[in-house]
């Protein structure tokens, strides 16, 4: 039995609960990058200690990437903290009594939004990823108060990942004063002790992220392949004996549309890792309509899970549904494991 964290495992601990990649992959989000947001104003604390009195922000669930899975990470979270499996709208309850003391109400950046609790005991924590928060800065607040809704905001998305809550926490000081990278296990400080986690040979997801600033003439009505990062046309690339699996998202940008741009991925089924392409699959369109401002440029998302099974490859077409469509910003945000 290995533990992922590298606690000692506690006398009676419940049986090891194991994700599915599957669920995994359909519950979590991924790799956080560096968010170093927010000033605090607050001197450092007089204690720092509160082991074991903490509540977990929505009760007993699944854990789908550890604080060590995080810091495990290549590169590793640039702010480690627990991610709990939960579904978008999940109230989130206070781990202690304390102050709000910081909140970020977009959803741009690695962290979406936020927010931070400044506990009694001087430790500070902080909910990422947030569809909403309930309390406003400076607010007291009680231990197991909801103080907000999970979500998967992040990357200036609402759906930046896949639906969970990150919780950070640091010991006597803030963030912005022992660094964000430097946090502890939250786990260890929940009343209970840690929730057992998925073994550390499960492995975390990779958190592939592009901004690609494109300028492609769209012809109407005619699918076009797009380039997903700079030369690449493959949104994956999967060779023979190897599945990934994967949750994507895409934002696009055009200009000139009046009508609508639809956007679908294709998986191309190999009959060697260097082809030829055997079968091809197209998967369900969205379209993005043009918004109402004329003359303004359009954006919209593309979100979507799949697993590939190699040899096979994986690319991303849009069809815009008038003529003069440019194609002027694309992101690609991909979670995926590969086995
Ligand atoms: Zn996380």
């Amino acid at each position: 039995m290995c533990d992922t964290d590298g606690d000692a495992s506690p006398p009676g601990r419940a049986p090891h609960r194991r994700m599915s990649r599957r669920t995994v992959l359909l519950a979590t989000g991924a790799a956080l990058g560096a968010a170093a947001i927010g000033a605090d104003l607050f001197s450092p604390p007089q204690s720092a200690t509160a082991a074991g009195t903490y509540l977990r922000p929505c009760g007993d669930v699944p854990i789908s990437s550890t604080w060590q899975g995080h810091r495990n990470r290549k590169p590793p979270s640039g702010e480690p903290g627990t991610d709990y499996a939960v579904a978008i709208g999940t109230p989130i309850r206070a781990a202690t009594a304390g102050v709000i003391v910081d909140r970020k109400d977009t959803t741009d950046s690695a962290t979406g939004r936020y927010i931070a609790l400044r506990a009694d005991d001087g430790n500070y924590i902080r909910y990422l990823h947030l569809a909403s928060s309930t309390v406003r800065n400076g607010t007291r607040v009680s231990r197991g108060q909801v103080i907000a809704y999970s979500g998967a905001s992040g990357f200036g998305s609402e759906t930046g990942y896949g639906s969970h809550v990150h919780v950070s926490l640091w010991i006597g000081g803030t963030p912005n004063q022992l660094g964000f990278t430097n946090t502890v296990n939250f786990e260890n400080f929940v009343e209970g002790g840690p929730l057992p986690t998925y073994p550390e040979d499960d492995p975390v997801p990779t958190h592939q992220s592009t901004d690609l600033a494109t300028s492609v003439a769209l012809p109407a009505n005619t699918w076009t392949t797009i380039a997903v990062a700079a030369g690449q046309l493959y949104l994956a690339i999967v060779g023979v004996g190897v599945v990934e699996t994967a949750d994507v998202s895409l934002n696009l940008k055009a200009n000139g549309l009046t009508t609508g741009l639809q956007v679908r991925l294709v998986a191309e089924k190999l009959a060697s890792n260097s082809g030829p392409v055997v079968s091809t699959h197209p998967q369900p369109v969205t379209e993005i309509r043009a918004t109402a401002a004329a003359g303004s440029p359009t954006q919209g998302q593309h979100a979507q899970s799949y697993q590939l099974a190699g040899p096979m490859r994986l690319f991303v077409q849009v069809m815009a549904l008038n003529s003069g469509v440019t194609l002027t910003g694309v992101s690609v945000r991909k979670n995926y494991w590969i086995s």
